[in-house]
């Protein structure tokens, strides 16, 4: 069966992995991947190549493509002729492959979790990182044990769980590159159906690789009033919220920024003139969403109040015009973020 995407034709068959629902993700990346400076780019995970492929002709990438599966390689070679590239193809282990060269952009698309190969591919990259996570329940704190397994990280399902599972991925990429002495900073991050996207950018130096830390730590939750606190890694630990519950500590987390704010206007830009409204709306909110970390829920702060919710817009101007950071999410239609505290959240929602 021959499908269209983008601006590629691509030749799909049984066996070889294509999931048309990944379109929306696809076309996001190349507004994304438009907007880096860097064109060399390993499709590490690659099956029908159709990313890469749409990278090459959209972007106007020079890609490898890399995939273990033989049919996924002959499949590959059939869809570049088709498209009239000329690319390098392997067939290896993509772990192994990234051990033994370095590339200055990787795209981890795997099934499922991302985790074995986040380790050679920090250890390969020079520059850019682009990892796809569908293992959601792992990441959100649904399937804790697998969180433990996978990425070394504490989580309990809360309200806020889709950025919860994006802060567990960026951290354990963050902390993966520090020991190769590289500093990860996030250039835009997605939660939506059912996989996170993250794209990361790196810089070498092993000072400001020790500096992540600042920006890694743990999150302590109150499931009681639902008061978040976060301490970096510094040793440093609250046990008991205001209210008298005792917190639950989760993480490490990434508590830095999940967006950069340069690359992001740049890609709203960019998006206006190549994609749809849905990739442009998405970036558009990203681009407005205030750095602060874990959002909150509108409907489940209302139950707590006890109350039907207000509309999310009359909250948002509320703590606005009590002079707090505050607007939408990219994780959620019905979520806000705030750098009020919960009384002061509660306060606001009671006189709406
Ligand atoms: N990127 C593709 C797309 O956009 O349609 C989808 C990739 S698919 C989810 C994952 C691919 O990774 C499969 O084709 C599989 O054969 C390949 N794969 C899995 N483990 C691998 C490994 N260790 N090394 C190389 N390829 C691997």
């Amino acid at each position: 069966m021959l499908v269209r995407e983008g601006k590629a034709e691509v030749f799909v068959e049984n066996g070889v992995f294509y999931n048309p629902r990944m379109k929306f993700c696809r076309d996001a990346d190349m507004v994304v991947f438009s907007c880096m400076d860097s064109h060399e780019y390993l499709d590490a995970l690659a099956a029908t190549g159709i990313r890469g492929i749409r990278a090459c002709l959209e972007a106007d990438f020079r890609a490898i493509f890399n995939d273990r599966n033989p049919n996924a390689v002959r499949l590959l070679r059939k869809n570049l002729e088709h498209n009239g590239l000329e690319c390098e193809v392997l067939r290896r282990d993509a772990a192994a492959l990234m051990r033994e060269r370095g590339f200055e952009h990787i795209d981890l698309d795997p099934f499922g979790s991302p985790a074995e190969f986040i380790d050679s591919a920090c250890s390969s990259v020079k520059r850019y990182l682009s990892v796809t996570a569908t293992d959601t329940a792992a990441l959100c704190g649904s399937a804790t044990v697998s969180g433990l397994r996978k990425y070394s990280s504490y989580a309990e399902k809360t309200e806020f769980y889709p950025e919860l599972g994006l802060r567990v991925l960026a951290g354990k990429i963050a902390r993966e590159a520090t020991k190769y002495d590289k500093a990860m900073e996030v250039l835009i991050s997605w939660a939506r159906e059912h996989y996170y996207r993250i794209h990361v950018f790196f810089r070498r130096s092993p000072r400001r690789a020790g500096k992540v830390y600042e920006k890694l730590g743990y999150l302590f939750y109150c499931t009681k009033c639902l008061r978040r606190e976060w301490r970096p890694m510094d040793g440093s630990v609250v046990e008991k919220c205001v209210c008298g519950n005792k917190y639950t500590m989760m993480g490490p987390l990434w508590l830095g920024e999940l967006h950069n704010e340069e690359f992001v206007s740049k890609a709203v830009e960019k998006a206006v003139e190549i994609s749809s409204d849905e990739v442009r709306n998405l970036f558009t909110r990203i681009a407005e969403e205030i750095d602060v970390p874990f959002y909150y829920e509108l409907h489940i702060l209302a139950k707590l109040a006890g109350k039907s919710p207000p509309p999310l817009q009359n909250v948002i101007e509320g703590l606005k015009d009590r002079g707090f950071k505050a607007s939408r999410t990219r994780c959620s239609g019905t979520g806000f973020k705030t750098d009020a505290d919960i009384e002061d959240i509660m306060s606001i929602l009671e006189k709406l």
